[in-house]
């Protein structure tokens, strides 16, 4: 709230407020983490029902959430046991009969009911072996002022058992806010400034507060959330403009002023390939970054076999040819490895020398690394976060290139930046597509390019969902892939929890494998994490070599491995993989020119959940496509990055649901920095007092990335 700045009236403990006293008080903190005013005035509604509006008995279902009916009550019963589990009423419209149902309060009950008169009654169906019932009905007798006096929309508010055991249902917590609101009125301050409110048309913040939580319409109710919702990404987005501003002003980078002989060498003669439109773009971006006077922060998001690499190289030379030195940094060992081979392959004409750091180089190679390094003798370094230790020092680092990034903590990529005074250039390559508005608030601080456009040439893979019991129909058509020298990939899942019986399970397809494809015909190459790094290695090499056809794996083959002859990815159990872990394996294949496909495996018993992911694996190959229904199947809680990315815990806004509500604050606060970048006209220093309080905590994110 805005009135963090002292005590204030909002920050009173809620054991002092009419209705709770200590009891409700500890539980409202133990329960809900309410200990303030302020806090039950931003314990928003999480939905809300339609009170003017009526039901017949005979359209009820018990699908809907709650229904509102009008009818007489009659046949009042007790059963069970001593007749007291439970007590039935039957309600009764023009359309049909409903049974009513309580568990306690009989006796209260029992003699309120008068026959012949009307009530309204609204809860929740429900089935209760063959009927529908609504149990602990609200029931009022049909009158002018029972229809007048119920708001048409009612708010609802989350509660637990333990609350609503002491009178905190939904209800008990309205009436609470009614208590509040009157008296915490006119201390809740107004945190936009009045230019912002009417060029946006937002309700004042005070209005706003009454509206969301006692909506006089459906419309003022919209409006409450919206400037609600408005203002907690507004700040967001004005806090990561503003640090993004500031880093601008402060931080220096290198320039690159050349284009030299490397970069252009390996254009002209060592490029096999014709860039695609979206490389071009890219580089020119960075080569602008790199022109700017400025530190580059720039996150490259491109589709799995999108050609980021390529850009990496081309990138790493910008730095060569101005004198100064590139590290390319990998998530795993297996992957750092194959950078190194597919970057010297690239590199092998051109006069650079190049090295391979990660944990397992051997310690006199090790030492020669580190002080050719230090000299500037080895201009490019691959590797793993090996290559952030202390004992690292470079003559001139010039350009950081990152891949697969989340792989990485902030606090990794904040040491690597310490390395040097002025900051190397830094590009962080990701093949996990982030949909636009999670970027705009994880990386609202960075650039971000796309490369939105595939090599010519790729054909579309292929994703087909079977049943596990059409597993020999599966078989057969991996018998005729292999026929035509295809190899193919068999990936089971291993989720920590249950390892031991994942790997059975793995150990187990393995075998069928094997018995389905017999040697001498056939060779099953079988790789999982449990496996020594040299005998990993091993495997995969035989596979890469063409000397297996088949590959059992984990999701150890997850990212980077690159077998442009493999065609067809199964994946075991897919219903239990999240989307963007099917999307990456399934980016396995479809390397090479041949039509390449995804078989996903599953049983019957699929959750919706499940299902949908499932569907949508086989409708689209585009990856932001899956990440945004990624987002919208799991919340944005759960996407890869958002947990350690420092955005602070929305209350009411959802990334997954208000894309344009962002883009619309992004623009505002944009906007407004343009005109005062350091906020210091009269009209906006609101906005700066509330930006220092609602950041005061939180480190300088700024710095880091
Ligand atoms: P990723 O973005 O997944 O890292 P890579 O950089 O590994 O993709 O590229 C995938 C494959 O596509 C590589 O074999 C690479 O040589 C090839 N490639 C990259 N760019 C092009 C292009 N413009 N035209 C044709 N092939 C390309
Ligand atoms: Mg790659």
């Amino acid at each position: 709230m805005a009135e963090r700045s002292g005590p204030s009236y909002l920050d009173t403990p809620l054991d002092y407020l009419k209705g709770v006293g200590p009891q409700r008080a500890g539980l409202l903190r133990s329960e809900l983490g309410l200990f303030t005013f302020a806090d039950l005035l931003t314990f928003f509604p999480f939905r809300y029902v339609d009170r003017s509006r009526f039901h017949t008995i005979g359209q009820v279902s018990e699908e809907m959430p709650y229904v509102q009916l009008r009818g007489t009550i009659d046949d009042i019963r007790l059963h069970g046991k001593n007749r007291t589990t439970r007590m039935t009423a039957s309600l009764k419209d023009q359309t049909g009969r409903m049974e009513l149902v309580w568990f306690r309060g009989f006796k209260w009950l029992k003699n309120r009911f008068l026959p012949g008169v009307e009530y309204i009654v609204f809860g929740k169906p429900q089935r209760y072996g063959q009927h529908l019932s609504i149990a602990h009905p609200e029931i009022e007798p049909v009158s002018p002022e029972a229809i007048n006096q119920v708001p048409a929309l009612q708010a609802v508010y989350n509660s637990t058992e333990k609350l609503r055991s002491k009178g905190l249902d939904s209800k008990g917590i309205a009436r609470l806010m009614k208590t509040l609101l009157p008296l915490a009125g006119s201390h809740i301050g107004e945190t936009l400034p009045g230019h912002l409110l009417s060029s946006v048309k937002l309700l004042p913040r005070k209005e706003a507060f009454y509206q969301i939580h006692f909506p006089g319409s459906f419309e003022m109710m919209q409006k409450a959330r919206a400037r609600l919702k408005f203002e907690e990404l507004f700040y967001i987005q004005l806090n990561l403009l503003r640090n993004k501003l500031l880093r601008e002003e402060t931080t220096e980078g290198y320039v690159f002023p050349q284009i030299g002989q490397l970069f252009n060498g390996f254009f002209h003669r060592e490029l096999s390939f014709e860039l695609t439109g979206a490389q071009k773009r890219v580089l020119k971006e960075i080569r602008a970054d790199t022109l700017s006077g400025r530190q580059m922060n720039r996150l490259l998001q491109g589709d799995v076999g999108s050609g980021k690499t390529v850009v990496a190289v081309m990138s790493m030379l910008m730095a060569l040819d101005n004198g100064f030195q590139a590290c390319l940094m990998a998530p795993t060992e297996i992957l750092a490895f194959q950078h190194a081979e597919s970057v010297s392959a690239m590199l092998n004409g051109l006069d650079v020398k190049a090295g391979l750091l990660t944990g397992s180089t051997r310690q006199s190679e090790r030492r020669n690394i580190l002080s050719e390094l230090k000299q500037g003798s080895l201009q490019v370094i691959i590797g793993t976060h090996a290559l952030i230790e202390d004992v690292v020092e470079f003559e001139k680092l010039g350009m950081v290139v990152i891949d697969e990034q989340h792989r990485f903590g902030v606090a990794q990529r904040a040491r690597l930046w310490s390395k040097s005074s002025t900051p190397p250039h830094v590009l962080v390559m990701t093949a996990t597509p982030i949909p636009r508005t999670l970027a705009m608030t994880i990386y609202g601080d960075l650039e971000i390019s796309v490369i939105d456009e595939l090599p010519p040439g790729r054909k579309p893979i292929k994703t087909i969902h079977q049943y596990d019991s059409h597993r020999l129909k599966v078989f057969g058509f991996m018998r005729q892939q292999i026929k035509m020298g295809r190899q193919v990939y068999v990936v089971y899942p291993l989720i920590q929890e249950s390892e031991k019986l994942d790997l059975k399970d793995l150990t187990d397809g393995y075998e069928s494998i094997v018995r389905e494809f017999p040697l001498p015909y056939y060779a099953v190459s079988i790789l999982h994490g449990r496996m020594s790094p040299a005998d990993k290695d091993f495997e995969m090499q035989r596979f890469v070599r063409g000397q297996t056809q088949i590959m059992v794996a984990t999701t150890v083959i997850e990212v980077g491995i690159d077998v442009p002859n493999a065609s067809v990815m199964v994946i075991e159990s897919a219903q239990r993989f999240g989307l963007s872990q099917l999307h990456q394996l399934r980016g396995r294949v479809g390397r090479g020119a041949d039509q390449s496909y995804c078989i996903l495996m599953s049983d019957k018993q699929l959750s919706a959940d499940a299902r949908k992911r499932l569907e949508v694996m086989v409708s689209t190959n585009d990856g932001f496509q899956i990440a945004e229904a990624d987002l919208q199947l799991r919340g944005p809680g759960d996407i890869q990055g958002t947990q350690q990315s420092g955005i602070p815990e929305l209350k009411i806004a959802d990334l997954a649901k208000d894309g344009p509500l962002l883009s619309l604050a992004r623009q505002q606060a944009r906007a407004l920095l343009e005109k005062d970048p350091g906020l210091q006209m009269p009209a906006n220093s609101l906005l700066k007092r509330q930006l220092q309080l609602l950041y005061r905590d939180s480190l300088s994110w700024s710095r880091i990335s």
